[in-house]
């Protein structure tokens, strides 16, 4: 009778954690055998399109930008989804299997899918976009876990130094279309090059007291490098990590220290953290905006203007220069 009674006692207290569990483990499984299929249907040959699977918009519009007509992307988080908190659904399961290649961001960004992309790295080529950066380029939010921040897409520059790498592995993948491969690659650096210099000039035009931005979580750091602004998120740099009443207190001080006119919402974050900093700031007297929306760890809808990386850059940065910008009255 003892010996029956307690493992009952703790599947009865963990239930939950023992359902979030057997759910992983089973998606696990389910990439292992699939990934035990016979070696002919995992055989690469070298033609074209290449199906790619990528996990959020932005890593697919980058390898779509840079494939065109030689690729097929699919990407599994649609506009509006938050990267940090994705779990793979059976559908996903089942585009992975069947991708030729996989591309992700990588530096833990897509947190809950990192046992599957490792998995699958062992069968098929996988490749983190973060992983092509130097160590020296990547900030590092927590010295003592040596966590990096993974939104490396917020400076347009940096993202572009995955562009090679990224080229360097399509080619591996469909040698026979190496040249139209290089010279497409070309032409995106062009291309990318471009708008961080047009990003560059648009917010150099914000004085030095506007030059601060409060977003929802704290994804804009490279911004505020390669842009020259101070950043101050909500939640951290992971969504999965609650934010607290301090935090909120943290902020409310911060925008009526500072007189902040604006501060932001994201797509992929609820709006209820940032609707509780102004009512903070109001009830401190301070009257701060809603700058609108940004597009921070997904694209837009598609056929609006945030349906592309470049896109969303643009859309980023004329909401922020227009809302911090002093008002000519
Ligand atoms: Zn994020």
């Amino acid at each position: 009778m003892i010996y029956n009674r307690k493992p009952l006692q703790l599947i009865s207290i963990d239930r939950a954690l023992m359902k979030r569990w057997l759910a992983q483990a089973l998606l696990l499984l389910c990439v292992q055998v699939c990934t035990m299929l016979p070696i002919a249907t995992r055989t690469i040959a070298d033609t074209a399109p290449l199906k790619i699977v990528a996990t959020t918009g932005i890593v697919a519009d980058l390898c779509k930008e840079l494939g065109g007509s030689l690729v097929q992307v699919e990407a599994l988080m649609g506009p509006g989804v938050d990267p940090h908190l994705y779990k793979a659904t059976h559908g996903d399961l089942g585009s992975l299997r069947s991708a030729d290649a996989i591309v992700f961001n990588g530096l833990h960004l897509e947190g809950k899918l990192s046992d599957i992309l490792a998995a699958l790295r062992t069968d098929k080529p996988v490749l983190a976009l973060g992983e092509l950066l130097p160590a020296d380029r990547l900030l590092v939010v927590d010295p003592a876990s040596k966590s990096i921040d993974p939104h490396i897409w917020f400076d347009v520059s940096l993202l572009a130094e995955t562009i090679p790498g990224l080229t360097q592995f399509l080619v591996e993948l469909l040698p026979g279309h190496a040249q139209t491969l290089r010279m497409q690659e070309t032409a995106l650096l062009g291309r990318f090059n471009e708008l961080h210099r047009w990003a560059k000039a648009e917010l150099s035009r914000l004085p030095e007291g506007r030059r601060v931005l409060v977003t929802a979580h704290d994804a804009f750091g490279y911004f505020g490098r390669a842009y020259g602004l101070e950043v101050h998120g909500l939640q951290g740099v992971s969504t999965a990590v609650e934010y607290g009443v301090h935090d909120i207190a943290r902020i409310v001080e911060l925008v009526v220290e500072r007189k902040l006119p604006a501060i932001f919402v994201e797509s992929s974050v609820p709006q209820r953290f940032v609707e509780a900093v102004i009512e903070g700031s109001r009830a401190r007297g301070h009257i701060v905006a809603l700058g609108g929306e940004l597009y921070s760890d997904a694209l837009g809808e598609p056929g609006s203007e945030a349906a592309t990386y470049m896109g969303m850059v643009r859309h980023n940065v004329r909401h922020i220069v227009s809302a911090l910008a002093p008002k000519a009255d």
